[in-house]
């Protein structure tokens, strides 16, 4: 899981950190409106905890952009007592949750599992098709036809992305952060490795699906003319 918090108040910032990488999310943060809003805008989170008052961009001004932009991230506002009156209107258009400062960081813990059991409800069971294959997002395995292969972890995420983003070409870099994230000293072709291991399983169904190479800049899933 995936998580990024948009708080100021640096301590406060630093602690939620803490505590949320101990209960094994992948964090990052943000110190004011703009930034957060560009690292939100990368789409790859699962949950955002978004202050609202912030430097630069307030915490509805954020949200409202990371709606626009149609980003899924479910979205924690944090919200003084004082602003919850007039807060409250834009609140509803487009926070999953929010919880007045100052909070009890188990009650903190709690909301933000429940929406991340929430996100991942939301694709149990889902398969997503593409061409002559499927793509099992519960059992991560590609299928065609009743032959089916079971992917590794990063193999799934990957083929994940393109199966998403499917005729498009996709950033190598986006697929780095989405994968390993911005913190991750991995090298830059490892996305290659794992994409010779998906084109072997797609070759081994004998799938019309074929991952092709777009030099300097990423893949696309297309089909074999
Ligand atoms: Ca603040």
């Amino acid at each position: 899981m995936r998580l990024l918090i948009i708080e100021d108040e640096k301590s406060l910032s630093m602690a939620l950190k803490e505590l949320f990488v101990c209960e094994g999310f992948l964090v990052d943060t943000a110190f004011n409106g703009v930034d957060g809003l560009d690292n939100a805008l990368s789409g790859i989170y699962d949950i955002i905890i978004l202050d609202v008052t912030l430097p630069k961009m307030n915490g509805i001004e954020v949200l409202q952009e990371i709606r626009r932009n149609r980003i899924s991230s479910a979205v924690l506002m944090l919200t003084a007592k004082s602003e919850l009156e007039d807060k409250i209107n834009g609140l509803k258009s487009g926070a999953d949750d929010y919880l007045t400062k100052p909070f009890v960081t188990e009650e903190l813990i709690a909301r933000v599992w429940a929406l991340s059991r929430r996100n991942t409800m939301e694709y149990v069971n889902e398969t997503l098709f593409y061409s002559d294959i499927e793509l099992d997002r519960t059992h991560h395995e590609l299928k065609k036809g009743v032959m089916r292969i079971k992917l590794s972890a990063k193999e799934y995420q990957l083929m994940e992305i393109l199966m998403l983003n499917k005729e498009t070409v996709v950033k190598r870099d986006y697929c780095i952060t989405k994968i390993w994230g911005y913190e991750s000293d991995i090298e830059y072709n490892s996305t290659d490795v794992y994409i010779s291991f998906l084109r072997k399983k797609l070759t081994a169904l004998k799938s019309k699906a074929v991952i092709k190479s777009v030099r300097g800049v990423g893949y696309v899933l297309g089909e074999s003319e």
